[in-house]
C-alpha cells in the first residue's frame, strides 16, 4: 500500500511518475480486460499492473508445464479472472504474497486460495474488506482513466474468497516443470511470505520489497501490524542468500537485481542503530530516504 495526503493513502499527482521507465522494454501483450496492462516478463511470466489506479498493484501469472499460479488477484476493480483464462487455459490456482487488500480483490473469482497459515490472512479472506475499510481508495483521484464499466465504486469492496488452503514455510507449488518454494518473510504484515523459483533464480517479493516507499508501519484493527523488528530479521535472513536472484515485485515496478537487497538489509541496520537520518513525513511519521527506496517507521 502507499502512503498519504487528503486521504490518507494517495501520494499527491501520483501519476506524474507514469508511465514508469522500466515498461518501455518489457513486451506488452493483449490485455482482456483494459483496466490492466499485461507485461510478458519471461516465455511463461505475466506481470498484471494495475496502472490506472495510484496502488500500482503488480499480480503474476506463472505458467508451468501442468497447471499456472496467480500470486494475488490485485484490488478487485477489473476482472482478473478474465485476464489470465485468456492467458492461459489450464488449471490456474491462486496464492498470495499477504493479504493487504490490494492483493485479494478478484480472488472471489476463483474456485480456491491459498495463503500463510496465519490466522488473520484466512479470516480477511474468509470475510473480505467492507466498503468503509476500504472506499478511501477510489475517492476522486485515485484512478487516472475512467473505472471499467459495471464497477460501482460506491459500493465498492473486497468480496470474501471461495475454498481457503493454506500453507507453511518450504511448501512449495508445482506447476511440472516449474517449482516455486514459500518463504515466511514477515515484517511488512504477519503474513507476507516470497514465492522463490530456485531453478531458474526469480524471488517473488510481495511488498516486502519493491523499488518505493516500504511500510513498517501500518497498523491494522484485526491486527496485522508491520512490524520492524521483524522486518529487519527477513531482510538478514533473504539479503545474502537471495542477492544473485531477479526480484519480481508488487509495486510499481515489476523486475529488480537481487543486489538490491543488499542495500536494504543496509537500510534496515542503520535504521536499527538507531539513525536520525528521518523527516517526519504528513501522517507524522519517520520516513528514512535512500536511493531507490524509502522506509517508514512509526
Ligand atoms: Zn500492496
Amino acid at each position: 500500500m502507499s502512503n498519504k495526503p487528503k486521504n490518507n493513502v494517495m501520494p499527491e499527482n501520483w501519476y506524474d511518475a507514469l508511465p514508469r521507465a522500466q515498461y518501455a522494454s518489457l513486451l506488452k501483450v493483449e490485455s482482456a480486460d483494459p483496466w490492466f496492462s499485461v507485461y510478458q516478463i519471461r516465455n511463461n511470466i505475466f506481470a498484471i499492473y494495475e496502472d490506472k489506479h495510484f496502488q500500482e498493484v503488480i499480480s503474476y501469472l506463472v505458467i508451468g508445464s501442468n497447471k499456472a499460479l496467480l500470486i494475488d488477484t490485485g484490488l478487485g476493480i477489473g476482472d482478473i479472472h478474465k485476464v489470465v483464462t485468456s492467458l492461459y487455459d489450464g488449471e490456474i490456482t491462486v496464492a498470495h504474497t499477504h493479504t493487504h487488500f490490494d492483493h485479494i480483490g478478484g480472488d472471489y473469482s476463483f474456485k480456491e486460495s491459498y495463503v500463510l497459515n496465519n490466522e488473520i490472512a484466512f479470516k480477511r479472506l474468509r470475510r473480505g474488506l467492507d466498503y468503509e475499510e476500504v472506499k478511501s481508495n477510489v475517492e476522486d483521484g485515485c484512478n487516472s482513466e475512467p473505472y471499467p464499466d459495471g464497477f460501482d465504486k460506491e459500493n465498492y469492496c473486497i468480496k470474501p474468497a471461495n475454498k481457503i488452503f493454506t500453507f507453511e514455510e518450504g511448501f512449495t507449488f508445482d506447476l511440472g516443470n516449474m517449482k516455486l518454494e514459500v518463504l515466511e518473510t514477515p515484517g511488512h504484515s504477519p503474513d507476507s511470505v516470497m514465492f522463490a523459483d530456485h531453478e531458474n533464480k526469480i524471488l517473488f517479493t510481495g511488498d516486502t520489497f519493491y523499488p518505493a516507499t516500504l511500510y513498517a508501519h501500518i497498523n491494522h484493527n484485526d491486527g496485522s501490524n508491520s512490524d520492524f523488528q521483524r522486518y529487519h530479521n527477513t531482510i538478514k535472513k533473504i539479503a545474502s542468500a537471495y542477492c544473485d536472484y531477479t526480484l519480481l515485485t508488487s509495486h510499481n515496478e515489476p523486475l529488480r537485481c537481487g543486489i538490491e537487497l543488499i542495500k536494504v538489509l543496509k537500510a534496515f541496520d542503520e535504521i536499527a542503530s538507531g539513525s536520525d537520518k528521518y523527516i517526519l513525513d504528513e501522517n507524522n511519521l519517520k520516513k528514512y530516504q535512500f536511493e531507490d527506496f524509502a522506509i517508514i517507521t512509526s
